[in-house]
């Protein structure tokens, strides 16, 4: 290819800004487009301690604004268009907006990140907003001196759990099974923290309430006994779906929709295109690794691209 390709980014996340950073630095003027979440879920935590080379933790949102600032420095072009479908068989690959336009690329990074998932109850959506949330980070400050619940039983359940104790006089952990997925040392803080309660086998029926919440209706998963719980807020940290809509069914999935990627590699089902970070991560999940694997991605693709000009 002897003319500039047109290296295209979709996401702002560790895995995206990564990927910009390399790409840049390589010489290949990337567009990103940052998605509806600038910055992804990063933006949503605080602390966030386990990223190396900060000694005393950075805030999830410094660490994006100032991953965003190095991709910037190189070269890397951003837009907030917002893409809503693809048509990737054949290149260059058409990403249309919601414009109306299309934008075509030559090499495709994915890096468009996952989204919370909601335990689809009809009293939850209705009280969305109104005591109902899937982010503490956003929403735990106005459960000040208030009595809150979060449901899961993973890492970002005890998370969400353990931030939303610095607001709420107490906090209800709730798990439908009575053993934490969550890793022992999110287990150890959740247990020896005062203001959190957990109860163990037991799943939300309904979240009561009209204009706000003001309990949950609860169904013990082992007996089938019901009970109320009163509360008023409710936090889901049940996990997350990967954001694949704008590609359909165009790119191999594993079972639950993450993107699949040749072992070892950043490739997907479609050459040319390239996926990073959660939207094809389903174990590790993690800042670091979606960061490790845009950089994959970005090497992929330049040695793709190498690949296309030889040939
Ligand atoms: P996760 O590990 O998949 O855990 C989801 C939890 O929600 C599970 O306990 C699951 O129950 C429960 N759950 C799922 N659907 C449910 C439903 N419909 N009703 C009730 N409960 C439901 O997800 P995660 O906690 O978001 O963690 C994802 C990954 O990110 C993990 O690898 C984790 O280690 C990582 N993470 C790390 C940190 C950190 O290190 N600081 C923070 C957050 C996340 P079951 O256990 O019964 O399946």
């Amino acid at each position: 290819m002897n003319k500039q390709p047109r290296v295209v980014i979709l996401g702002s996340g560790p895995a995206g800004l990564t990927a910009a950073i390399y790409l840049a630095r390589a010489g290949l003027k990337p567009v990103l487009y940052e998605g509806t979440q600038p910055g992804g879920q990063l933006t949503l935590t605080t602390e966030v301690e386990n990223f190396p080379g900060f000694v005393n933790g950075i805030q999830g949102g410094d660490l994006m604004d100032n991953t965003r600032a190095q991709a910037e420095r190189f070269g890397t072009e951003f837009s907030w268009a917002e893409i809503v479908s693809t048509d990737l068989s054949e290149r260059p690959f058409k990403l249309h907006t919601s414009e109306g336009k299309d934008i075509l690329a030559d090499v495709l990074v994915i890096a468009t990140g996952a989204t919370a998932r909601w335990l689809g109850l009809e009293s939850e959506k209705r009280l969305q907003g109104r005591g109902v949330s899937a982010c503490a980070t956003c929403d735990g400050f106005f459960f000040r001196d208030l009595e809150v619940a979060v449901v899961g039983g993973g890492d970002s359940a005890i998370e969400e759990a353990t931030f939303l104790t610095r607001f709420a006089s107490k906090v209800t952990l709730i798990h439908r099974r009575d053993e934490f997925r969550a890793s022992k040392v999110m287990q150890a803080r959740a247990f020896k923290n005062e203001k959190i309660e957990i109860l163990f086998n037991k799943g939300v029926e309904e979240v009561l309430g009209t204009d706000a919440v003001t309990g949950l209706r609860l169904r013990d998963t082992v007996t089938g006994e019901e009970s109320v719980l009163k509360v008023d807020g409710l936090f889901l940290g049940i996990g997350h779906t990967p954001n694949t809509a704008i590609f359909g069914d165009q790119l191999a999935k594993d079972g639950t929709g993450y993107l699949i990627t040749t072992p070892g590699s950043t490739h997907t089902s479609i050459p040319g295109v390239f996926a990073a970070g959660d939207v094809q991560d389903s174990i590790y999940r993690q800042a670091i690794t979606a960061a490790g694997s845009g950089c994959m991605a970005a090497l992929d693709a330049e040695k793709w691209l190498e690949s296309l000009e030889e040939g």
